[in-house]
């Protein structure tokens, strides 16, 4: 590369808007369709478990505690989770879905990657088994 054209590529760049986003002090709205952790609606929720047993990764582990008091817990191992999807369609009450909000899932420690979903006490209950 002659030195003429270097100096003005360098030069014609130091006036362009930069391509990088300055990430994270600048942030972008995420598609609709991203794929993030994975978000539960305990109400509607009955227990079936056929998320847990369609899961791929063996991601998901459904606790039921009281059936006919519709207590459930929700375990939601985010380290095997691929963001297939799958639980999302299997579930038949439409309970399931994959935040695209909640995408930032670096974490420094394992059991941030170990999420319990459900009532404090049914996560209480569900834990001391
Ligand atoms: S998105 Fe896929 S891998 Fe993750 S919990 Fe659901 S079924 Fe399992
Ligand atoms: S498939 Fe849906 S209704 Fe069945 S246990 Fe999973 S989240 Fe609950």
């Amino acid at each position: 590369m002659k030195t003429t054209s270097m100096f003005s590529d360098v030069l014609s760049s130091t006036f362009l808007k930069p391509s990088t986003q300055n990430y994270p002090a600048q942030q972008y709205r995420t598609p609709e369709r991203l794929r993030g952790a994975l978000e539960w609606n305990a109400e509607k929720c009955t227990g079936c478990g056929l998320c847990a047993m369609d899961c791929p990764a063996q991601a998901l582990e459904m606790i039921v505690i009281d059936r006919k008091a519709k207590r459930f817990v929700l375990r939601y191992y985010l380290d095997r989770c691929t963001f297939c999807a799958q639980c999302v369609f299997s579930c038949r009450q439409d309970c399931l879905d994959m935040s695209n909000v909640n995408w930032e899932l670096a974490a420094l420690d394992h059991d941030s990657y170990c999420l319990v979903y459900g009532d404090e006490d049914d996560i209480r209950a569900a834990l001391a088994e």
